[in-house]
C-alpha cells in the first residue's frame, strides 16, 4: 500500500479517503482514529468529515453527492451506526460503486457472488484474510459465522464459498438461533460477529438513565472456552465497549478522571479461548488493524481504476 501510494502521489494522484461520521459512537471512534493514524503511515489523504447527529437524510445525501463529484476524492466510507433517521442503505447505495471503498454498494456486493470485483467488503475481508494467514486447508472443514449483518455475517459467508472445491461447509447463525453452542462445539473455524455485550449494555444503561430499577446484567462473552472445539481455529470479529465493573448502586465503576472505565473486549472468552484453540484474534488488536489495512488496499484499488 505504501508503495502504491507513494507511485500515485508522483504521478499526482495521491489516494484521498474521505470518512463520514453522523453523530458520536465509541466503537466507531476506535475505527476512526485507526483510519487517520494508517492513513499518515501510508501516505493516502484523510478527511473525517463529522455531520451532525440531527443532520437530515436529503442533507447527508448531498454532502456525499458532492464527494462523488469531486475528481480529488477516491474513496468514500459511512461511519457506522447511523442516527435513525438515516437509513444507511439508501446513503450506501448512492456512494458511488467506483469510489465505495467499504464494498457495500449492492454493485460491488453483487461482485462477490461471481468471486469479488475491484473492491471487497472490509472487516469481511480482514477476517477471511486472517483465517487464510493460518494457511488451513478448508476443503472438509466445518465454518461457523455468527452474525448475518450485510458489513460483515454475510459477507465473510459469501468469501468462504468463493472457491468451486475447496471451501469449507459454512453454518451462518444469528440472533435467532436456538443453541449456538450446538454450532460451534463441532466446528474448526468460528468467526463471531454479534456484538452482544455491548447491545446489553446500551439497553441496560438506557433503562438506568430512565430511573428504573433494573439488576445489573451478566456481560459476560457470548462465546465461552466450553463452546468451542479443540484446536479451533476463532476470528472475533465483535467490538464491545463496556463498563469495567459496576458498583453496589448498579453504576459503573469510575476511572481516576472520574470517567465510566471501560474495556474493549470481543465476543469470546479470550483467556479460556486461547487455552484450547489454535489460534485466536484478540479484541482490540486482531480484525479491527487488519479492517483498515483492507480500507487502504480498496483505496489504492480505487485510486487506479478511477484514472
Ligand atoms: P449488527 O448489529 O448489524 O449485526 C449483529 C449480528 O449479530 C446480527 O446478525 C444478529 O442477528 C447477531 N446476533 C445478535 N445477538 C446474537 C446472539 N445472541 N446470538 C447470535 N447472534 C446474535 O452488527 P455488525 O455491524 O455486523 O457488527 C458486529 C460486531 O462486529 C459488532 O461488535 C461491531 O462493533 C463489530 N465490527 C467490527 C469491525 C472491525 O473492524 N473489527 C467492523 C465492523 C463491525
Amino acid at each position: 500500500v505504501i508503495e502504491d501510494a507513494a507511485a500515485l502521489t508522483a504521478a499526482g494522484r495521491q489516494p484521498h479517503l474521505v470518512a463520514v461520521q453522523v453523530g458520536e459512537n465509541p466503537a466507531s471512534k476506535i475505527y476512526t482514529n485507526m483510519q487517520k493514524k494508517s492513513c499518515e503511515a501510508a501516505g493516502i489523504a484523510y478527511d473525517l468529515l463529522e455531520l451532525d447527529d440531527a443532520i437530515s437524510q436529503d442533507d447527508l445525501l448531498a454532502e456525499v453527492q458532492k464527494l462523488n463529484d469531486d475528481a480529488g476524492v477516491h474513496g468514500i466510507i459511512l461511519q457506522m451506526p447511523v442516527p435513525p433517521q438515516v437509513d444507511a442503505r439508501v446513503v450506501q447505495v448512492t456512494i458511488a460503486p467506483e469510489k465505495d471503498i467499504e464494498g457495500m454498494h449492492p454493485e460491488n456486493m453483487g461482485r462477490l457472488f461471481y468471486g469479488g470485483g475491484v473492491v471487497s467488503p472490509c472487516t469481511a475481508a480482514a477476517a477471511v484474510a486472517l483465517l487464510k494467514h493460518t494457511e488451513t486447508d478448508l476443503a472438509g472443514k466445518e465454518a461457523v459465522v455468527i452474525g448475518h449483518s450485510e458489513i460483515v455475517g454475510k459477507p465473510i459467508a459469501m468469501m468462504l464459498l468463493e472457491s468451486l472445491r475447496e471451501s469449507p461447509t459454512v453454518r451462518v447463525c444469528h440472533v435467532a438461533t436456538k443453541n449456538l453452542a450446538l454450532h460451534t462445539r463441532d466446528a474448526d473455524i468460528v468467526f463471531v460477529a454479534a456484538g452482544v455485550s455491548q447491545a446489553i449494555w446500551r439497553g441496560y444503561n438506557k433503562k438506568k438513565k430512565a430511573g428504573e430499577d433494573v439488576a445489573v446484567p451478566s456481560l459476560a462473552p457470548l462465546i465461552s472456552g466450553d463452546m468451542l472445539k479443540e484446536g479451533a481455529i476463532v476470528i472475533d470479529v465483535a467490538i464491545n465497549r463496556i463498563p469495567k465493573g459496576f458498583d453496589e448502586d448498579g453504576m459503573p465503576v469510575k476511572n481516576e478522571k472520574g470517567k465510566n472505565a471501560m474495556k474493549t473486549v470481543g465476543d469470546v472468552d479470550f483467556e479460556a479461548a486461547k487455552e484450547k484453540v489454535g489460534a485466536i484474534t484478540p479484541v482490540p488488536g486482531g480484525v479491527g488493524p487488519v479492517t483498515v489495512a483492507m480500507l487502504l488496499k480498496n483505496t489504492i484499488a480505487c485510486t487506479k481504476a478511477l484514472a
